[in-house]
């Protein structure tokens, strides 16, 4: 008999598989502190949590008999996954429960922003009966531009259709096939900026999707569109929409989240075209449920050792070959991240090959962290180490795994090489006795760096002065820089900087540090 403990209320619905099956007993008990958690948990062999239950190490060192935690919605914040790993506990989520809610909430947004509902609902409680001002647009035979065409772009696109909208998609992952598929038309930003009446972005938070929408963009924009952002605050420049706004650009947004939130003194809010909701897309009773339901079974198949699709954390390796492997997979993880954000386009081929004593090794668990790094990139949160493979698959990604003899003097060495459509990458890596994971080589270029932090990449030409006028730069924008590396091929030749810094740098210090003379290109990188 399986014990599992609930420790956050869950609908009785979504614990149904749980509480119908023979071999497991459900215990229901909410509102426990950290210390009645630690004297009841060595019982469990399974506890399932949603945010409210903070899973510290002290849980997890006295939990002896857990196998599996599982979290009944997407972020893993309230739980130490590094603790769970070590303790050999699987830790599982349910990213896809909430697709369909929040797709139905953008649609929501969508319908309420075109005919004014929320703010002609406020004008007519407050007694006035003002048909004018409240005139609003069709949607039929409407352009909706959908930046992200993920799990929930793809479902909002179908409720467009429905509406007799005509739907252009971007997404660097969307093929040709799959757009017709699903009977859209494929598109760059700049087709729907230009093109579209209603523009809704459904993208993860990145690099590439921050500020997707900005002035430059809503300068192009048709007069009159209507923008929605239900996604992650931040995709759209607020500031820019705001101006867009004002300036009689936008008719219209509806907005469900927020760079800050909850928003505070948001001017946005102020005006009278913006509709807004506060982040309540995944917000309905089917959603809960789904997330129960999902975790519930997916407890079913870790406790009865069946396959399951969404571990946050790999501790089911062995452990003789988690022993060997293990220290690899920060290094594997962190050159996937950095590889992904060096290069432009939606990946094609992923060739990861390694050398040295790693060739004696099953690598297979190590490959998976790998594609997990790089998929995380673009995918966010929706990547695991157990679908990560499969997502690469359903995106057409070749993977490669080979074993290579040729170790470059290093005793162990990982190399990714990634191919997109526009160009293709290598960057190699090692772990370092006594120093920890290093990036030794990108593009060919010999280099020394610690994968982490806040990193910013130069190709320029090797002149004296270059690294310089770079520190200067930094300097006089307040950047402070924590390491340096220089890797060149020929004296004078083309040459790489890697810089590591102490926080973020702004797009306007990227852009001072591209209009310097010698500089080819200035990409940042962030492993965090
Ligand atoms: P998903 O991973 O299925 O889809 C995201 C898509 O964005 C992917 O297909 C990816 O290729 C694409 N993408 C990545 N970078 C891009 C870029 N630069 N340009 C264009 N497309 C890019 O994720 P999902 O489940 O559809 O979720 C989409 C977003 O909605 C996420 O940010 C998620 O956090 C958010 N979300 C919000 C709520 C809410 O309460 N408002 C609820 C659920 C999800």
């Amino acid at each position: 008999m399986f014990k599992v403990l609930i420790s956050d209320p869950l609908s009785e619905q979504g614990i149904k598989s749980l509480l119908d099956a023979e071999d497991v007993q459900v215990d229901v008990n909410t509102g426990l502190s950290e210390e009645e958690i630690i004297r009841i948990i060595p019982e469990y062999d399974a506890m399932i949590v949603r945010s409210q239950t903070k899973v510290t190490p002290a849980i997890l060192a006295a939990a002896k008999n857990l196998k599996v935690i599982g979290r009944a919605g997407v972020g893993v914040d309230n739980i130490d996954i590094n603790a769970a790993t070590k303790a050999g506990v699987v830790v599982i989520n349910a990213p896809d429960g909430n697709t369909i809610t929040t797709a139905e909430h953008t649609f929501a947004m969508l319908l309420s922003m075109a005919r004014n509902i929320p703010q002609a609902y406020k004008n007519t409680t407050q007694g006035e009966w003002n048909r004018k001002k409240y005139l609003g647009v069709e949607l039929n035979n409407k352009t909706l531009g959908i930046i992200g065409f993920g799990r929930i772009g793809s479902e909002v696109a179908k409720r467009a259709k429905a509406f007799n909208m005509k739907v252009i998609a971007y997404d660097p992952y969307l093929t040709e096939e799959r757009a017709q598929k699903a009977g859209v038309q494929m598109g760059s930003v700049d087709d729907i900026v230009t093109q579209a009446d209603f523009i809704t972005v459904h993208t993860p938070l990145t690099k590439d999707t921050r500020h997707i929408l900005s002035t430059e963009e809503f300068a192009k924009m048709k007069p009159g569109v209507r923008v929605l952002n239900c996604a992650r605050g931040g995709i759209i420049d607020e500031k820019a929409l705001y101006q867009a706004i004002v300036d009689g650009k936008v008719a219209g947004c509806a907005l469900d989240v927020f760079e800050e939130e909850p928003p505070k003194n948001n001017p946005l809010l102020e005006l009278p075209q913006v509709v807004v909701t506060p982040h309540l897309g995944a917000s309905t009773v089917e959603a809960q449920e789904n997330v129960a339901i999902d975790v519930s079974e997916e407890i079913l198949h870790v406790l009865r050792e069946q396959p399951f699709k969404n571990a946050v954390n790999l501790p089911s390796v062995p452990a003789d070959v988690m022993e060997k492997i293990g220290p690899y997979f920060f290094l594997g993880e962190k050159l996937g991240q950095f590889v992904a954000q060096i290069t432009v386009g939606a990946v094609q081929e992923i060739v990861i090959t390694y050398s040295g004593e790693l060739t004696d090794m099953d690598t297979s668990p190590l490959t998976r962290t790998t594609i997990k790094g790089i998929l995380s990139y673009n995918l966010g949160e929706g990547v695991n180490y157990v679908n990560a493979p499969h997502l690469a698959k359903t995106r057409d990604i070749k993977v490669t795994e080979q074993k290579s003899s040729h170790n470059r003097g290093f005793t162990n060495l990982i190399t990714i090489t990634l191919k997109t459509k526009q160009e293709e990458k290598q960057v190699a890596g090692t772990l370092l006795n006594g120093y920890g994971p290093r990036i030794v080589e990108i593009d060919k270029y010999s280099i020394d760096a610690a994968p982490e932090g806040h990193l910013i990449l130069i190709h320029h030409n090797d002149r004296p002065g270059v690294i310089g006028r770079v520190g200067t730069v930094l300097g006089t924008k307040g950047v402070n820089i924590a390491t340096m590396q220089v890797g060149r091929r020929d004296m004078g030749g083309d040459a790489i900087m890697m810089l590591t810094i102490d926080k973020q740098a702004s797009p306007e210090v990227l852009d001072s540090l591209g209009e310097l003379e010698e500089i080819h290109s200035v990409t940042e990188i962030d492993l965090l």
